[in-house]
């Protein structure tokens, strides 16, 4: 007999005849020789109703009363659906979160669980009862008993979290789309279902995902190796399997408060190339890293900071064995790009160059998203070591840093300490064959805004000073980058460090940049917040050279300029002008194969 966590969402609970419907589902899956746990959201757009209640009597409601308001929404819907199961002679007990044991920390609107208890669901489960629980809510530890919430979309949370404790042999989230989509379908109608995606490439398509999977739901997901599945409330198709990797066991306390940062890596085998003074305009880096595909040689990290002037610097690694190989084909290019540039007199001096004393180092962990501070943390460990970052990539759950090879033992020391990871850092191993496609999925944000610091000092403790004082003012950072170019100013060698933020951030991010120029010496600010973001997410990129190039090649195709570029081992990130954004996602989406003839019916 299996154990099987069943959440529904809002949608599929919204009205008699849905609940009804939900029920029979429900009943169906226990009569096929199952436990079933049902997990529920409240009923429709319940929770927005209330929010909007809330803020007609107060522009600032106290975020407990807020608590205490939103939870009713999930105790109206499970105390429906078990009637429902009742009536059709189903034995059920709807339970709150509190009822359950779901506790957690005393931080209201946005509380991590630490803790289920299991036992009086269990005990219910063995009288042949269905438990159907209330989603979102928890309650924090005695003596208080503060009833919380999750955040937002949070049910899906508690739903992994309880098939986690209760070790579920599955987790279905049932909701009102056929699964997890190659793309957002309401801007690429072509967008296909995926029959599998694991954990890692969901989290960095948390903003596609995020409608469907809350990414906190994915992580724990991923930390547990509880297997997931996301299909449709109505229709017995499969839907997308979402697959863990099987992991050592893990203690349940403390389920949500895991380190941030799950593991250290680092790779001491690359070396890196970099173009300084390219032309920016549209094709550069398809010309570029179409050359190098063709020549089957697979780049690991690929970094193209903000313009200077009309010229681009695009940094990449490759295995240190290719290096003399890359290098001869990025200078057999050189001239034909200077041919190209149409403002000679601006130009920088156009040149190669490449270092194989290098190491990369990583920070990874599903904890990190809506954290705001882990990279700040990983930079202030590397000043704290006196080690200089040369550049910077990140991604949703990652952080790279090239550094010095000679700095490497040193700083995976520092952060093995900084981050409490006990257990020895991973040399990352690409997998021998690709265990998926090297393109997965493609998601477009617009919602960002880019931001650059000109000319701070190439020394230690910079990126930790800036990146620090913007988690302090709770600024979420998404991209971070800073790229190879090198720069003298007023004596002193200087980089440009880029990042986005969210657009309704860019302003005080804005701020705390100009309070730093003064501080740092620096000479330029940037704000632009006419940017979108196009990324592509597969682990099959891992081992198949080219598909960087590819993704460049149809943005070039399209004639779609690329502001910067960042990557980490699965995933690859793109900054267009905004008014491009919808036309580069339809263009990188059928690059890879993924559009398909038919629409896929979603409810707007
Ligand atoms: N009802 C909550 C919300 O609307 C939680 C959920 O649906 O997951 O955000
Ligand atoms: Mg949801």
């Amino acid at each position: 007999m299996a154990l099987i966590v069943q959440k529904y969402g809002g949608t599929s609970v919204g009205s008699v005849e849905r609940i009804q419907t939900v029920a029979e589902r429900v009943q169906a899956t226990v009569q096929a020789g199952n436990s079933v746990v049902v997990v529920v959201s409240a009923m429709g757009k319940t929770t927005d109703g209330l929010v909007k209640l809330a803020n007609e009597i107060s522009s600032q409601p106290s975020r407990r009363e807020m608590d205490m308001l939103l939870s009713t929404g999930e105790q109206v819907s499970i105390a429906l659906l078990t009637m429902a199961l009742q009536e059709r002679g189903q034995a059920a007990v709807s339970m709150t979160g509190a009822q359950v044991g779901i506790v957690t920390e005393a931080r209201h609107s946005h509380a991590r669980i630490l803790r289920i208890e299991t036992e009086r669901v269990k005990r219910a489960l063995e009288q042949g009862q269905v438990v159907v629980v209330a989603g979102f809510q928890g309650i924090s530890d005695a003596p208080d008993l503060e009833i919380t919430t999750l955040g937002r979309g949070g049910s899906d949370t508690s739903a992994v979290a309880l098939a986690a404790s209760l070790q579920a042999d599955t987790c279905e989230i049932c909701t009102d789309v056929p699964g997890i989509l190659t793309t957002d379908p309401r801007l690429v109608p072509s967008a296909q279902l995926m029959t599998d995606i694991t954990c890692d490439e969901m989290l960095e398509l948390a903003s596609l995902g995020a409608k469907v999977l809350h990414p906190r739901a994915v992580e724990i997901a991923r930390n547990y190796g509880v297997t997931l599945v996301v299909r449709s409330s109505w229709t017995e198709e499969p839907g997308t399997r979402v697959s863990a990797p099987s992991r050592l066991p893990r203690p349940l306390d403390g389920l949500e408060l895991a380190h941030p940062v799950d593991a250290i890596e680092f790779d001491t085998d690359q070396a890196k190339v970099a173009l300084l003074g390219v032309p920016d305009r549209p094709g550069i880096a398809a010309q570029l890293f179409g050359q190098l595909a063709q020549q089957q040689l697979n780049v690991d990290l690929i970094i193209q900071s903000i313009n200077e002037g009309n010229f681009n610097d695009i940094a990449f690694t490759v295995e240190k064995d290719m290096l003399a190989q890359a290098k001869t084909l990025a200078a057999s290019l050189v001239p034909a790009l200077q041919g190209t540039s149409e403002t000679p007199d601006a130009k920088p001096d156009s040149v190669l160059v490449s270092d194989t004393q290098i190491a990369k180092v990583s920070i990874a962990g599903a904890g990190m998203i809506g954290r705001p501070g882990v990279a700040a943390k990983m930079f202030s460990t590397l000043a704290a070591a006196g080690v200089n970052i040369q550049m910077i990539a990140t991604s949703e759950v990652k952080v790279s840093c090239t550094i010095a090879a000679e700095d490497c033992d040193r700083t995976i020391a520092a952060l093995c300490h900084a981050f409490e990871l006990n257990q020895s850092p991973a040399r990352l191993e690409a997998p021998a064959t690709a265990q998926g496609p090297a393109v997965r999925g493609v998601v477009l944000d617009c919602d960002q805004a880019r931001l650059a610091l000109r000319q701070v000092p190439d020394q230690p403790g910079m990126a930790a000073k800036l990146f620090q004082i913007l988690a302090d003012r709770g600024i979420s950072v998404d991209m971070i980058i800073q790229a190879q170019r090198c720069r003298e100013h007023q004596g002193i060698q200087t980089r440009d460090i880029a990042f986005t933020v969210a657009q309704s951030d860019a302003d005080m991010a804005r701020g705390v940049l100009q309070s730093l120029a003064t501080e740092f010496g620096s000479s330029e600010i940037i704000v632009d917040t006419a940017i979108a973001k196009i990324s592509a997410v597969g682990i099959g990129m891992i081992t198949e050279p080219g598909t960087a190039a590819k993704m460049f090649q149809a943005l070039a195709d399209s004639n779609i300029n690329i502001q910067m570029i960042a990557t980490s081992e699965i995933k690859i990130s793109c900054v267009v002008a905004e008014d491009k954004g919808i036309a580069a996602l339809k263009a990188v989406h059928a690059a890879f194969g993924l559009a398909g003839s038919e629409e896929i019916e979603v409810p707007a």
